[in-house]
């Protein structure tokens, strides 16, 4: 028997990549993907009333921008009703699951019993019944669930999970129109397409129990399962629209890395002693289902930031403009062009130094996106009396014949200011209102070794015959 693991990610396309879901298809993928295995995609489309192509797309979508591939094709599940009713039809002829012939008010008249979620359970008179003594009307397909003992979820997070069988029903597995119920068909999937480890959200709990009576009736091996705790919000309660951002490409849009991303949400109810920054190689590595939280893990904004600040500084430059380019189309706005593009990947090292998300990495490149004249933002105007712009005029002529390189730009600097009696301070806010229009910028000897020579010339020139105070 092959021992390659295989895990999968089954969302039910009823909405956007909600970030939970995000976290449980990075996981299946983190534990398929370190250990040579298969990551596979199942589109849960069952509920034909409440799937949408849209969502499907956005679920794609999704994974893609955080770089989650799977194997194979994506799966739809409802294309699998055949299959799945013939596994029902399986159990019914092999005496595992019976016609229950019982009508909605029989079955609400008996329920009686009630489970440890205070849910009333049906105990079908058809269970044992007589084939013979079959009716002729409609019937469902009941799973025989064993009354006696327990089932017990061996669950890889959560420990062994006892359930009692006595207060388990004989869920049905098909519906009187013949249709497949999503219990059934999860099972029959996993099995068909060969899942090792179910890795979801621990609201699946139960039903592992009742999947476990068909994997069980089938004689199919039962995978292992891993049940993690949901996500909440900061203030620990249950994840919801309050709390703002559920989405996945809500934190595309925002413009946070994927990198970072991956990261944070691998960081989200998962630990490796105490690192919080790791690059993919060892999130790979290191991921698995030992380090799986138990209680439910809080989201927390600041150390989102925090970790992909880090991995937009430790990214290699044409790959983050490469990332910038693509957060710009995702969220509508004109790409760079070539040649304001080689400007932003000339200052990427001194740009990615801070910025924690694209919008702030854009903030810091305003130098290197703006067109001359330069619109001077208010702030920085003000840093352009008649003096200082006098100072920018008998500062162009030094500038002329200078070596372009860092070093030689401070040196010429410092001993203008230091002629003029001026402290750099003095000269560097006339200079970066000149250079960027603006009064926080990054470094003036960075913004002119990555301008070069004649841009620079000419913004001063602009500056310092600008009309002004
Ligand atoms: N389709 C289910 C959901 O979206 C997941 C089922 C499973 O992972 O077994 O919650």
């Amino acid at each position: 028997m092959s021992t390659e693991v295989v895990t999968r990610f089954a969302p039910s396309p009823t909405g956007f990549l909600h970030i939970g879901g995000a976290r449980t298809a990075l996981f299946n993928w983190l534990y398929a993907r370190g250990r040579g295995g298969k990551f596979l995609l199942r589109i849960e489309d069952t509920d034909r009333e409440r799937s949408t192509p849209e969502a499907t797309a956005a679920i794609l979508a999704g994974m893609d921008w955080l770089g989650l591939d799977y194997d194979g094709e994506a799966v739809s599940q409802a294309e699998g009703a055949d299959r799945h009713r013939a596994v029902a039809l399986e159990l019914l002829d092999a005496g595992k699951a019976y016609k229950c012939f019982a009508t909605q008010d029989e079955i609400e008249k008996q329920k009686k019993i009630t489970n440890k979620d205070g849910k009333a359970l049906f105990r079908s008179p058809w269970r044992d019944a007589d084939p013979s003594t079959h009716p002729d009307r409609p019937f469902v397909v009941r799973i025989k669930f064993p009354q006696e003992g327990h089932t017990i979820v061996h669950d890889a997070v959560q420990g062994d999970v006892q359930f009692r069988n006595s207060l388990m029903d004989d869920f049905v597995l098909l519906r009187s129109d013949g249709t497949p119920v999503y219990m059934l068909a999860v099972v029959v999937d996993d099995h068909d397409m060969g899942v090792t480890h179910v890795i979801r959200g621990d609201d699946h709990l139960n039903n592992a129990a009742r999947q476990m009576a068909i994997i069980e009736a089938m004689g199919w091996p039962v995978p292992t399962y891993a049940h993690i705790p949901l996500i909440h919000g900061p203030d620990g309660k249950k994840l919801s629209k309050r709390h703002g951002a559920l989405g996945v490409e809500e934190y595309r849009d925002m413009g946070y890395p994927a990198a970072g991303m991956r990261n944070y949400l691998t960081r989200l109810g998962w630990s490796h002693g105490d690192d919080e920054f790791f690059t993919d190689a060892q999130a790979r590595e290191w991921f698995d289902l030992k380090g799986i939280g138990k209680s439910p893990a809080r989201l927390d904004f600041k150390k989102l930031e925090n970790i992909c600040g880090q991995h937009i500084a430790a990214s290699d430059d044409a790959a983050l403009l490469h990332e910038l380019q693509a957060f710009l189309a995702a969220t509508g706005q004109p790409t760079l062009d070539p040649a304001k593009a080689a400007l932003v990947e000339a200052a990427m090292p001194v740009l990615k130094e801070r910025a924690k998300t694209f919008p702030e990495l854009l903030e810091k490149a305003h130098f290197c996106l703006a067109d001359r004249p330069l619109d001077i933002e208010p702030k920085a105007a003000k840093n352009l009396t008649s003096e200082s712009r006098g100072i920018l005029n008998d500062l162009t002529p030094q500038l002329q014949n200078a070596t372009w390189d860092r070093h030689e730009l401070e040196g010429r600097l410092n001993s203008f200011a230091e002629e003029r009696g001026l402290k750099f301070g003095q000269l560097a806010g006339p200079l970066r209102a000149a250079l960027a229009g603006r009064a926080a910028t990054p470094s003036v000897f960075d913004m002119m070794t990555v301008l070069g020579r004649d841009e620079v010339i000419a913004r001063l020139h602009d500056a310092g015959t600008a009309e002004g105070s």
